[in-house]
């Protein structure tokens, strides 16, 4: 007997494998909902936290390995559950260590999760939805009308997937944040991303910390205080210096006007005292000049953020241009010397097309690769998230 199988315990009573209509996929499951599919089946609530904790702490998926589980036991649980990730379809690597990946989630539909490396974080930003029908003007993604919500296993997928990558490359890295600025609005999906964020954080488990995770939104106002109730982090996608020009770069501002999303925000910063982080992508001739930094700043003056700019990234038939590497310092430096806390992304994956704004549900884009061997800005001092 070995120590682990020392530990077993009797299982309450057998399962009745004729209530099972079919296996249910592992990764769905938040600790809680996992008790609860076990109970209907007599088994106890420790039942889950052991099963979480073969999987999430110790990777293990093989029930025949699980050996604090009863003989019993596992042979039930090998009729509840299966334990199916998204498969990795293509996985490319940046020069400045970005890294992307391709997830199969069926129907010849495909989304994208991007790594990105920085002296203190490895931070995942995800994907929430197949395309996105908040068809921001900038945005890839946003071409590219909704197929389908992700439900939770096709997000907690795309994490699983990725850190067992990173434990193969045996470089002891591993993921410290999460972003949800992938593909997808993450409030059009709000049930299916939340539950995965309960994921995330089970201290039996992945136990991340929830101010390690922050939540993207278009402009969702009446979605946007499930962002707060679940003490995530929240990031705006602004993208406009006043109404006017933010409803010309993002329809949803027509719907959800500006006055009502700072004040949301405004809201969101009273119930947990965090700052919010505001990204602002810079278009040439549309949001990169002067005058539009001295009208973003003066519109942010009572709404606790940071401002992050994000130089715009090309992609096909973008009707945008990226502004000269000029340009963008003469913002950054007029956002700080009028007293704004704003930050110059460093772009990242550019050349895989993992940066900002240039994720897309189709298979087969490597040949879209770009050359960044002559932007100062783009190359390797720029760090930027994907879809927004
Ligand atoms: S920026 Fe985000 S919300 Fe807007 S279209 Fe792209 S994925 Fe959708």
């Amino acid at each position: 007997m070995t120590p682990m199988e020392a530990n077993v315990t009797p299982t309450s009573k057998s399962i009745n494998l004729s209530q099972i209509p079919q296996p249910q996929n592992f990764y769905s499951f938040t600790l809680e909902t996992l008790q609860e599919y076990f109970k209907k089946f007599g088994k106890e609530k420790f039942r889950a936290q052991q099963v979480y904790k073969w999987v999430y702490e110790m990777r293990i998926t093989d029930i025949d390995q699980m050996t604090n589980l009863s003989k019993d036991f596992r042979s039930e649980l090998k009729k509840l559950l299966t334990f199916e990730l998204p498969p990795v379809i293509k996985h490319l690597i940046s020069v400045d260590g970005t890294q992307k990946f391709l997830f199969d989630v069926r129907d010849g539909n495909s989304v994208e999760a991007v790594i990105i490396p920085s002296d203190d974080r490895l931070t995942l930003c995800l994907s929430s939805e197949i395309g996105c029908n908040m068809s921001c003007h900038f945005c890839y993604t946003g071409k590219q009308k909704l197929k389908r919500r992700l439900t939770a296993d096709e997000i907690v997928g795309q994490f699983m997937q990725v850190h067992d990558s990173l434990n193969r490359a045996g470089k002891g890295q591993r993921i410290s944040n999460i972003v949800f600025m992938g593909m997808g609005e993450p409030l059009d999906n709000s049930d299916e991303v939340f539950k995965s964020i309960d994921v995330f954080h089970a201290q039996t488990g992945i136990n991340l910390s929830l101010k390690k995770i922050t939540v993207s939104t278009s402009g969702l106002i009446p979605e946007m205080y499930k962002i707060a109730q679940a003490k995530v982090r929240l990031a705006v996608s602004l993208n406009g210096y006043n109404n006017d020009v933010r409803s010309e770069v993002m329809p949803i501002n027509k719907k959800y006007p500006l006055a009502d999303l700072l004040d949301e925000c405004k809201r969101y910063h009273r119930a947990t005292g965090e700052k919010i982080t505001m990204e602002y992508v810079l278009l040439a001739g549309v949001t990169d000049q002067i005058d539009h930094a001295r009208q973003l700043v003066r519109l942010l003056k009572d709404v606790p953020c940071k401002v992050n700019l994000i130089p715009f990234n090309e992609h096909p038939g973008a009707g945008f241009t990226r502004p000269s590497d000029e340009t963008v310092q003469a913002f950054h430096t007029e956002c700080m010397n009028l007293g704004a806390q704003v930050l110059l992304r460093r772009t990242m994956g550019r050349d895989i097309f993992a940066a900002c704004g240039q994720l897309s549900t189709k298979v087969g884009r490597t040949e879209e690769t770009m050359d960044i061997s002559n932007s100062k800005i783009g190359g390797n001092n720029v760090r930027s998230f994907s879809g927004r």
